[in-house]
């Protein structure tokens, strides 16, 4: 037990460890001792005894030698055992012997204990779906092993369409019949279910026939904990504040001892524990203003009072004050209040966050905020200095800045609209391709694609320079990490996507530019030069027939009307702002979202024009 000038001097060294750590100078600070109290703190532990049945069930399972039963034999075993269960008054009594001498550990425990266990005992039924056989009729076959052939139906032979073509893409169909190749004819197969047998094994009980249920039946005591304190200084508060915290704490700064214990009316049993405390209110007088703090046994505080809200109350007005002020103005002040421990702690805290999300990075912070000041700071002013921070740092030392991925997409837009009025207009009008697809296309998107790739790289370097030149006068501690590997990984996937379509566009243009059919005989005659066998579908002929018609329409008409270029207008620009757009309502305006939409959007733009010049001008 210790007595109260010991207490009061712990209680305060702990603060003044504080509030040196944060270089507050030992004249700022002092301790009054104001008055202090002893009395007793009051734990109760509860013990409520209930009997707890539960049985699981398995199909097949074990038969327990001895503890088997039939129906009623298991009913019966289970009632006896519930009944004995509910009383057990010798095990009871011994539980409540052994919880006599180990009470403490009982108390930090706080779990649930088993006063008695019945044996384990089982019984066996058959199974409802299958009486008892493991095997029930296949479903598939309905017994009968044989099922009808998928592939010609029954009937046991097949017809098939071939299409064939002549030099003008005229088409003519020609329909054959021949045994099914499936069934060799007979029109029925061995049912795939069960193999032939026409018997598959029981779900219910996996093939067992039957399943076997275990009942265990036990006394368990369950524990309660309430406290309680005798009048005296500051009780509701001492109370307060070991609720939340765990039995094992309250033990190790309490050491509470047995006092005695008591049956009560409804069977259940409690034991009262009491640990002696001292209580200690004192003031602590920080530059002027007056604190009070209140200590208990080896609890150096119980109250926090916010001494650090009244220590940084500067620093949070000229904070706010520099919302809206110039660069130099705000670097001053960086450089002003970087040496507060509380606040350098802080700021290293913003940099550890790296490229987080701006909440998060307010939430790491406050918790460094809240570490370095030993709690002594209000919750409120914590999160309002710690949000201050993270907006001068945002300006101070941004993480990355985007106007150079920006630039690199305007350029992207830039190339392609060149490209349109200048390559793919004239080469339309030269066209002698079949489909128009490898003279607007190919060049265009290509050379987009090719473009963002190659610029990758330099603008991820530019992106660099400019936010390292816009950190300037900002320490290295506090400039927020950049995880290199992170934007490499980034970089690469991107290149690696870009590669993938360009290669599947070029495949496209490839095919369809080439896609002729030669042949030296006229339709209607005997010998064809190529025959085009789409067993079950035309839908392909179909496409690439309509296709055909679509492109030499647009292409004459955007001839014409010089379209081409109003296209690129309607659609290509608003697509431009899009990665803005999306970015802005999202707040997701890293380097990723606006690379990708600058890398899909224009691709996307250019099926839109398609489309929409199709269907609204045409
Ligand atoms: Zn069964
Ligand atoms: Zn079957
Ligand atoms: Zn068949």
């Amino acid at each position: 037990m210790q007595n109260h000038e010991e207490i009061f001097h712990n209680s305060a060294s702990h603060i003044g460890g504080i509030l040196e750590i944060n270089k507050i100078p030992k004249s700022d600070f002092g301790f009054t001792e104001t008055q202090h109290d002893s009395y007793g703190f009051l734990i109760t532990l509860t013990y409520s005894f209930h009997v707890v049945e539960d049985t699981d069930t398995v199909a097949g399972g074990q038969r327990i030698s001895g503890n088997h039963y039939t129906s009623s034999g298991y009913e019966k075993t289970k009632a006896n055992y519930y009944k004995y269960a509910s009383q057990c008054n010798n095990e009871k009594s011994e539980f409540i012997k052994n919880a006599r001498s180990n009470l403490v550990s009982l108390f930090i425990e706080n779990k649930d204990k088993n006063v008695w266990v019945a044996p384990t005992f089982s019984y066996s039924y058959n199974c409802s779906r299958c009486s008892g056989r493991g095997q029930v009729t296949c479903f598939s076959c309905g017994g009968s092993g044989k099922k009808i052939c998928y592939g010609c139906g029954g009937s046991g032979s097949v017809s098939e369409i071939k299409s064939v073509s002549d030099i003008h893409g005229n088409y003519e169909y020609v329909k054959i019949n021949r045994s099914c190749d499936s069934c060799g004819g007979s029109g029925r197969q061995t049912c795939q279910a069960c193999h032939g047998s026409g018997k598959e094994t029981c779900s219910s009980c996996s093939g067992h026939g039957y399943f076997t249920e275990y009942c265990h039946i036990k006394t368990i005591a369950k524990p309660a904990i309430t406290y309680d304190a005798e009048r005296g200084l500051y009780a509701t508060e001492v109370v307060n504040y070991f609720l939340p915290r765990t039995n094992a704490y309250l033990c190790k700064v309490m050491q509470p001892e047995y006092t005695g214990e008591a049956g009560l009316n409804n069977g259940d049993y409690c034991f009262n524990m009491k640990a002696p405390i001292t209580v200690v209110e004192y003031t602590v007088t920080v530059r002027g203003k007056e604190f009070v703090e209140v200590a208990v046994n080896r609890v150096p505080g119980i109250l926090y009072p916010p001494i650090f809200d009244h220590l940084l109350g500067k620093v949070e007005e000229q904070l706010v004050d520099s919302r809206r002020q110039s660069r130099g103005h705000i670097l001053k002040l960086y450089q002003d209040i970087m040496d507060h421990h509380a606040i350098n702690e802080a700021l290293e805290a913003y940099r550890e966050a790296g490229d987080a999300a701006k909440g998060q990075k307010i939430e790491a912070v406050k918790s460094r905020v809240h570490s370095a000041t030993g709690g002594y700071i209000s919750d409120g002013f914590s999160s309002t200095i710690s949000e201050d921070i993270v907006n001068l740092m945002s300006r101070l030392a941004p993480h990355s800045t985007s106007w150079p991925w920006w630039l690199a997409g305007f350029l992207c837009l830039v190339l392609e609209m060149v490209l349109a009025t200048h390559l793919g207009y004239k080469n339309i009008s030269h066209s002698d391709s079949m489909t128009g697809f490898d003279s607007i296309s190919a060049p265009i998107l290509g050379v987009d694609l090719l473009f963002v790739m190659v610029m990758a790289l330099p603008v991820a370097f530019l992106n660099w320079l400019v936010t390292r030149y816009r950190q300037r006068g900002v320490s290295a501690m506090h400039r927020p990490k950049v995880y290199h590997r992170k934007h490499i990984m980034r970089v690469i996937g991107v290149l690696s996507v870009a590669w993938y379509l360009f290669l599947v566009m070029l495949y496209l243009t490839h095919s369809f530019a080439h896609s002729e059919y030669v042949g030296i005989s006229h339709y209607g005659d005997t010998a064809y030069t190529k025959i085009v066998d789409f067993t079950n579908s035309n839908a392909i002929i179909w496409v690439e027939k309509h296709v055909r018609d679509w492109i030499t329409h647009l292409r004459s008409y955007a001839q014409k009307k010089g379209l081409l270029i109003w296209g690129m207008v309607i659609v290509g620009i608003p697509m431009f702002f899009m990665p803005t757009i999306v970015a802005w309502f999202r707040r997701k305006k890293n380097i990723r979202w606006i690379f990708v939409g600058n890398l899909f959007l224009p691709m996307l733009s250019w099926f839109l024009w398609f489309v929409i010049l199709y269907l609204v001008f045409l």
